[in-house]
């Protein structure tokens, strides 16, 4: 059904599992002792998220945080609202944002000084897909899962006007679907 509005497909479900796998071993070897938080960023983080942390083996926690940069459109609004704060507190932890996709940096850039703010002991990006054409502002993810083309995407998490989040991979809209 969702897929007739896909022009084409640039992140396939097989190499999403592969990412996650290659960047959870490396986060296990790089966070052994550290007893990091994992801070998934609402809504776009939750299914990359899921797979990720199935790959991760050492002690850590899981928490989820609501942030809104985009507001029904395919441009960043420059804008970010925090919609759900944590629940605990992340004073001298180690702190792990998972995040689906870095384009201008606005969002992640707010999120990480705030967390630093908050007293964390230190703070480092997990991003499945990074755009750094779009960036704005300096920032360089520590973990990214692949690097993506100027281009507006949708699915696996990704969404346009909250649709086509469930999607199990990551494509680009046909044209007309915007125009509708
Ligand atoms: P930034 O603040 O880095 O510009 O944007 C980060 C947020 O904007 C992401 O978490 C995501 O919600 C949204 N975003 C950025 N690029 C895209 C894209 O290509 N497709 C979709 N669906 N959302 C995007």
């Amino acid at each position: 059904m969702l897929e007739k509005d896909i022009e084409k497909i640039l992140v396939t479900n097989e190499e999403i599992v592969a990412i996650s796998k290659r960047l959870g071993k490396q986060i296990t070897e790089d966070y052994r002792d550290k007893n990091p938080v994992i801070i998934g960023l609402l809504k776009g983080c939750l299914p990359f998220m899921a797979e990720l942390i199935k790959h991760i083996d050492i002690y850590c926690q899981i928490e989820l945080m609501g942030v809104q940069s985009y507001h029904g459109g395919t441009e960043s609004s420059g804008n970010v609202k925090i919609t759900k704060d944590l629940d605990v507190s992340i004073e001298n932890r180690h702190v792990l944002i998972a995040e689906d996709i870095v384009d201008t940096g606005k969002t992640i850039n707010v999120v990480k000084n705030l967390l630093k703010y908050r007293g964390a002991l230190s703070v480092e990006v997990v991003t499945l897909l990074d755009k750094p054409s779009g960036r704005t502002e300096d920032f360089t993810p520590k973990y990214i899962g692949t690097t993506i083309p100027k281009e507006f995407v949708v699915g696996f998490g990704l969404d346009y006007d909250e649709f086509y989040r469930n999607l199990p991979y990551i494509g680009v809209l046909k044209p007309e679907v915007y125009n509708n």
